[in-house]
């Protein structure tokens, strides 16, 4: 098969770990036969510096255009100052908007031989292989926000908002997911206290109406929070809306032992897919070559499965990976002593592909 592939490497490590996942993909388009084009665009930081703006209306029309789109991490001190208007993540909401990816799936399974790198106990983590789907297009961050003085006193606020139909489509997704899974779908909100929540609530229930062979609970985002490092294993499919997922996908992050493991995948509706590791631009060891890169390759093997539905290919890397971790390959998030690096780990799953 032809795909056009984006590359966004972005800032700090975003280089380092994309270049990894892009010789991943060379070696599978070599191996299976395909012809993957890549086209490379500035997002995040460089991108500001470059052009004044952190996704430029061209690249975001590039990557429309493309059949999936692979970013690296954005930000990084220099573009930190929080009074600044113009920031790299903007770039990052800009192309979720876009390519109205709405959601954003974040598989979390324990590799068997890392359990010891995660700071819960290891029967903790026995059996666990859960995936997050987080909204990722409403709620706080997108809503009304201000910042003012009144008579001398500052304050500022932000707005959660929720249309029913943006939960609608990330729950509907959840459930098909679940179908394909374990058929249960945990729902977290905060119906407890939130306007948007209760609606979050009447719209699974709802939409679960549709899935009669699934079932599915409401959870408290406190209680989910606990229940995620008390008892992973009992979860399977968890849907949740953009704030609250944001925070429960880097805590359920740990349940592996290191950020650097963790892909994603951010999906619409049939469009381009956006794929990118979940840690972000590591400043602290940018430039040394030494970054993990099998979040951003493992995000690569999302891209073939779901934006290209070449599943054999996607098995393919997923194994490569499994394999190099259970014969011992680790980068120094891993492990401080004899560490790989980046170059030397992505010549190791490549040489079991
Ligand atoms: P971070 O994920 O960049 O780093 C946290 C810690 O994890 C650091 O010690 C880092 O060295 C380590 N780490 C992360 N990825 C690693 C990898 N692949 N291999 C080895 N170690 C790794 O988070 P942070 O320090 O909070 O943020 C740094 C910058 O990244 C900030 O500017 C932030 O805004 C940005 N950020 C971007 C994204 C994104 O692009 N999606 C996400 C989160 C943070």
């Amino acid at each position: 098969m032809q795909a056009k592939i984006v590359v966004l490497p972005g800032d700090g490590i975003g280089p380092e770990v994309t270049a990894a996942a892009v010789d991943v993909l060379k070696a599978v388009a070599a191996q299976f036969g395909h012809q993957f084009e890549f086209d490379y665009h500035l997002a995040g930081g460089c991108a500001i510096d470059a052009h004044g703006i952190a996704l430029t209306d061209e690249v975001l029309a590039i990557c429309q255009a493309s059949d999936a789109v692979l970013l690296g991490a954005v930000g990084g001190p220099k573009w930190d100052n929080p009074n600044a208007t113009v920031r790299p993540e903007q770039g990052l909401l800009k192309l979720r908007k876009g390519l109205n990816a709405f959601a954003n799936l974040r598989p979390v399974k324990p590799h068997p031989h890392l359990l010891a790198s995660s700071p819960l106990k290891e029967e903790r983590l026995q059996g666990v292989d859960l995936i997050v789907i987080r909204e990722l297009t409403g709620d706080i961050y997108f809503g009304a926000r201000k910042r003012e003085m009144i008579d001398g006193k500052e304050r500022a606020y932000d707005t959660m908002e929720y249309w029913d139909y943006e939960i609608e489509r990330v729950v509907r997704l959840a459930f098909e997911i679940a179908r394909q899974r374990k058929k249960h779908v945990i729902s977290v909100d905060k119906a407890n206290i939130l306007d948007c929540s209760r609606l979050w609530r009447t719209v699974v229930e709802r939409v679960a109406k549709e899935f009669p062979d699934c079932t599915f609970e409401h959870q408290l985002v406190d209680s989910a929070a606990m229940r995620l490092v008390t008892w992973p294993a009992s979860m399977d499919v968890m849907v949740t809306g953009n704030m609250f997922g944001d925070i429960l996908t880097d805590e359920a992050a740990v349940l592996t032992g290191s950020m650097g493991n963790l892909p994603s995948a951010s999906l619409g509706d049939g469009g381009p897919g956006l794929y990118e590791p979940i840690h972000g631009s590591a400043p602290d060891i940018a430039g040394k070559g030494i970054a993990n890169p099998i979040g951003t390759i493992l995000s690569a093997a999302m891209l073939l499965r779901h934006s290209l539905k070449l599943t054999a290919e996607a098995d393919a890397v997923e194994s490569a990976v499994n394999r190099a971790l259970s014969e011992g390959c680790r980068t120094v998030d891993l492990r401080r002593e004899n560490a790989l690096s980046t170059v030397q780990m992505t010549a190791e799953i490549l040489k079991r592909l």
